[in-house]
């Protein structure tokens, strides 16, 4: 079985622990798909030394210049995206379409970023005194320590390594330690892309040691951390001065109208409920169905669950692929349980797959209150719950009763629901008409209230996430000149 290292200043290297651990594949949990570096506060900090020197001179290179290396990352992502999907089936879980799409995104982000290094527009204005000039560039920050989840192998730590290296950062990847196979796979295209040594590093291992070390040490000007809001809450608690993006977990809702078109409505909740076998963090987990139309929204919602087909996403047949690890299978059964507890009704599902590997069930709730821990709390797992409401007001009421705020989705044809729903509902994201799930890089990404706090990732945001301001002024009158003190003349 293959051992991998660390990726340190253009090396690949073993921890100073000498321990390791393995990486598994879901849908068939023998199948070690290779043994990773257990990474210690003293590896992070070998990585930290080595980016800060990179830094040096990465910082200098022009950022058009940047963006060539990132192009060029981008053809090979292209050239290796089948292996990639593949491997990320394997490793991850998800089908090979959607496995496809993660490399995509990587694909997509690298080729905005890239063109941002023509832009990375700071702006002019006029100075209150005569003959001075006043302008605005962005500068980087310097080594940013980046934190990823599990559930985008490749297209989360895309998103940040790209805009990051644009600006002219150097950075430090610390994946999950379920994916960390997608990642050195990754840091291998960078490698080949030829990023000089140190721009780009990932340290494997396990977050509360090696992700701590990035959080807490003084020599990572900024962290950008996705997953979890409890992993967020300590990293806002414990990262000190320094910039830090979070982007947290949602419990994402549809609110189905009842002049919407229902089949349209049905495709939407599927692909959003059961896609990823709900691991998004855009996942549709509630549907807010007006009363008039709930009956017959149940019926067609469980026929068309009962024909998802369970099993590997290698196979093309495969409409849902299993949960990441056996602690997932056993969250989404704790929370069946509590569903039944608090009296909700349960049309489909409910369990574990009679299966070998972590498959769960689709499994969909009904006559569900908006209080309940089943719609309040993020399950991260196929299973949807149905709240009943009367009318608009009462379904963005229920929409925004929750702690979170990524994602949200109307289906209706109404305009003025429309509009209601996209001005009032209170997340980061309104969809009409489609799904909670399919954002698109050149726009901005990130959720309100406990999802994140207030940064938003790609897009021309995802410069400003990796970027600080810098204001010049330039005093060309050849005296000293007093802003707010000096009285202007107008003759
Ligand atoms: P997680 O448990 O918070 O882990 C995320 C990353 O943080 C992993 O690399 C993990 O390392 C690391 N970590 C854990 N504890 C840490 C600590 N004390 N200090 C530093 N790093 C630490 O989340 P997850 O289970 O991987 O991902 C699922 C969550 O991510 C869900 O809540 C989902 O909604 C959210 N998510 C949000 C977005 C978004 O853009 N808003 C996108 C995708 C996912 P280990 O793997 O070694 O524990």
């Amino acid at each position: 079985m293959k051992t991998f290292g660390h990726f340190i200043a253009g090396k690949w290297v073993k921890s100073d622990s000498r321990k390791t651990f393995e990486s598994t594949n879901p849908a068939d949990p023998k199948e070690v798909l290779g043994k990773f570096q257990l990474g210690t506060e003293k590896d992070v900090q070998k990585a930290i030394t080595a980016a800060e020197n990179a830094f040096i001179k990465w910082r200098e290179v022009p950022a058009p210049k940047r963006g060539e290396l990132i192009l060029k990352a981008a053809q090979l992502l292209k050239r290796e995206k089948e292996r990639l999907a593949k491997l990320m089936v394997k490793e991850m879980g998800k089908v090979l379409k959607e496995a496809r799409g993660d490399v995509q995104e990587a694909i997509d982000i690298a080729e905005y970023m890239a063109g941002e290094g023509r832009r990375l527009f700071g702006h002019t204005t006029p100075s209150e005194l005569r003959d001075k000039f006043a302008m605005t560039i962005r500068i980087p920050l310097g080594v940013c320590g980046l934190i990823t989840p599990w559930n985008f192998p490749i297209a989360i730590p895309a998103w940040k390594i790209f805009p990051a290296l644009i600006c002219g950062n150097t950075v430090i990847l610390k994946p999950s330690s379920d994916t960390p196979l997608m990642a050195l796979e990754f840091m291998k295209i960078l490698d080949k892309a030829g990023f000089p040594k140190g721009t780009v590093n990932c340290v494997t291992g396990s977050g509360s040691v090696a992700g701590k070390e990035l959080i807490e040490n003084k020599r990572v000007k900024a962290i950008s951390f996705t997953g979890s809001k409890e992993t967020g809450e300590f990293i806002a608690g414990n990262a000190g001065i320094k910039k830090i993006g979070l982007e947290l977990g949602g419990k994402n809702p549809i609110i189905v109208m009842d002049d919407a078109d229902l089949n349209l409505a049905l495709e939407g909740v599927i692909w959003g409920a059961f896609g990823t076998t709900g691991q998004r963090c855009t996942a549709a987990s509630r549907v807010i169905i007006h009363e008039k139309v709930k009956k017959q929204f149940e019926e067609m919602l469980v026929s068309k669950a009962k024909k998802l087909r369970l099993g590997s996403g290698l196979k093309e047949s495969t409409d849902v692929g299993p949960l990441i690890n056996e602690a997932a299978v056993k969250k989404s059964e704790y929370y069946c349980g509590i569903g039944v507890k608090e009296k909700a009704k349960l049309l489909i599902g409910g369990k574990r797959a009679r299966m070998n590997g972590c498959f769960f069930e689709p499994t969909i709730f009904t006559d569900v209150k908006p209080g309940m821990r089943i719609a309040q709390e993020e399950i991260f797992g196929p299973v949807v719950s149905l709240i009943s409401v009367k009318n608009i007001n009462e379904a963005i009421k229920v929409a925004n009763n929750i702690e979170y705020g990524l994602s949200s989705s109307i289906y209706t044809n109404n305009v003025r629901n429309a509009f209601l729903a996209m001005q009032k509902i209170n997340a980061g994201i309104t969809y009409v008409n489609s799904s909670t799930i399919g954002s698109e890089v050149h726009l901005p990404f990130g959720g309100t209230k406990g999802t994140g706090n207030g940064t938003r990732e790609a897009g021309i945001e995802g410069i400003n996430e990796f970027s600080e301001t810098k204001t010049l002024y330039i005093d060309y009158s050849g005296k000293l000149q007093k802003a707010q003190i000096d009285e202007v003349k107008v003759d």
